[in-house]
């Protein structure tokens, strides 16, 4: 065994995740986090059967489901016209997983969960207020410096996981390429407590296409586990933050959605760049990346996070049985060799249509994706086939 820890650039889910799936099996880590705690705004929440299913094997599961909220369906509507075009189900995929549903959970409550199982092991240590500044990936050795404060620390670690989010520092210190492109729109998510699913009869994942302005809707469990709601629309390209956060502007858009008599409850409003990246190498030496540092993607559909859990899971494994001894360290080669080309299939390829499929603006387009859904909705074996790819289940499944 490796005398030196495992070092994990960045907290978030993808870092916390993987350190636990480390420490589980006595490999000692290190997490360092810039943030002074937990980013509590909101960003995932979709959690699939193919995750729900990791997540259960870090012993997860049952505080994740107390956390959140089960979702077994989700739907597709037309916007202009309010009809409910397409419902499709989990519970079709009873014989393929554990976990025919989605848990939605917020991506700051499974963070907590995991610093949470991590304080409770005796090789694991996580560090708030602590950022990575340089990297040097050698030979034999990651050593890196992380400054604390004023203070800078030099560490040496037996590798390092870059799972320091989309700005990757561990990335650009590697000087790996994070091609791709940027929308010229950006997603604006207000939260609200306005009661979608008893006023509107939507359903806890729901998705509008519109040629002028396409919608998602997803409710949450909310800290208080009350319900909160977040309903997420495209910005104007230009549209400054002044024009998008005002009062008026924001219950105009809501109103828009859905007339109600009085004004929307707004609880937080956040927008977010929105990009589809993938870095042209997962690892270089002794140093990996996982999640957002490796690849970011629109959220339509909720599979970034879900990626990058995978990503954390299967590296994690790999390490162990390297560390361990149990497999040659030329071994780890498999985790870019696997994790990108299934991060461009199933993630990057999916997002995209999921987007073009929401905001297509000519009709015979629109009529054709309607159409497409309702088939699909209608036959099992389309449905159980639709499912298995929306929810990464083919993606881990694939050898
Ligand atoms: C509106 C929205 C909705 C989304 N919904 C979903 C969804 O439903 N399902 C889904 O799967 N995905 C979803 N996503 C994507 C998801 O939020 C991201 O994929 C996820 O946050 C990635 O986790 P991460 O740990 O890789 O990166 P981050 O969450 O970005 O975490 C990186 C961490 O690293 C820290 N850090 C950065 N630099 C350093 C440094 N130099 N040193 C130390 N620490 C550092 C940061 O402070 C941060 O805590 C959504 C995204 C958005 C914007």
């Amino acid at each position: 065994m490796n005398e030196h820890p495992v070092l994990i650039a960045g907290g978030g889910p993808v870092g916390a995740i993987a350190a636990l799936a480390l420490a589980r099996q006595s490999i000692a880590v290190r997490v360092f986090e810039a943030d002074v705690a937990i980013d509590e705004s909101p960003r995932a929440a979709t959690t699939h059967p193919a995750t729900l299913e990791m997540l259960a094997d870090l012993g997860l599961i049952d505080d994740l489901i107390a956390r959140g909220l089960v979702a077994r369906t989700f739907q597709f509507w037309d916007r202009p016209s309010g009809r409910l075009i397409a419902e499709f189900d989990h519970a079709v995929l009873a014989r393929d997983t554990p976990y025919p549903f989605v848990v939605q959970c917020e991506q700051h409550k499974l963070v907590d969960l995991a610093i949470q199982c991590l304080s409770g092991l005796p090789n694991a240590r996580y560090d708030f207020a602590t950022q990575v500044t340089e990297v040097e990936a050698g030979a034999d050795a990651v050593e890196i410096a992380v400054r604390h404060g004023d203070r800078i620390e030099r560490m040496t670690g037996s590798y390092l996981i870059g799972a320091d989010g989309g700005r990757s520092t561990v990335r650009k210190a590697l000087g790996i390429a994070f091609d791709g492109y940027t929308f010229p729109e950006r997603f604006l998510v207000l939260t609200t407590p306005f009661d979608f699913a008893q006023e509107r009869g939507c359903g806890f994942r729901s998705y509008f296409s519109d040629p002028d302005e396409w919608a998602n809707l997803f409710k949450v469990a909310g800290n208080d586990g009350r319900g909160l709601w977040r309903v997420v629309f495209p910005t104007l390209p230009g549209e400054t933050d002044e024009e998008v956060f005002n009062e008026t502007s924001v219950q105009q858009r809501l109103q828009k959605f859905f007339p109600k008599s009085g004004s929307y409850p707004i609880v937080h409003r956040n927008l977010y760049n929105v990009h589809q990246r993938v870095a042209a190498r997962f690892s270089q030496g002794r140093a990996f990346l996982a999640g957002d540092a490796a690849h970011v993607n629109n959220p339509i559909g909720g599979l970034g996070l879900n990626c990058g859990i995978h990503d954390a899971v299967e590296l994690a494994s790999l390490l162990v049985k390297v560390l361990r001894g149990e497999e040659s360290a030329d071994q780890l080669d498999r985790y870019g060799a696997r994790r990108r080309p299934i991060n461009v299939k199933y993630v990057q390829e999916q997002t995209i249509a999921n987007k073009k499929r929401l905001e297509a603006k000519d009709p015979e387009a629109r009529a054709e994706n309607f159409a497409f859904l309702r088939r699909t909705a209608a036959d099992p074996t389309a449905h159980r086939a639709f499912l298995l790819r929306t929810s990464l289940l083919e993606s881990v499944r694939a050898g």
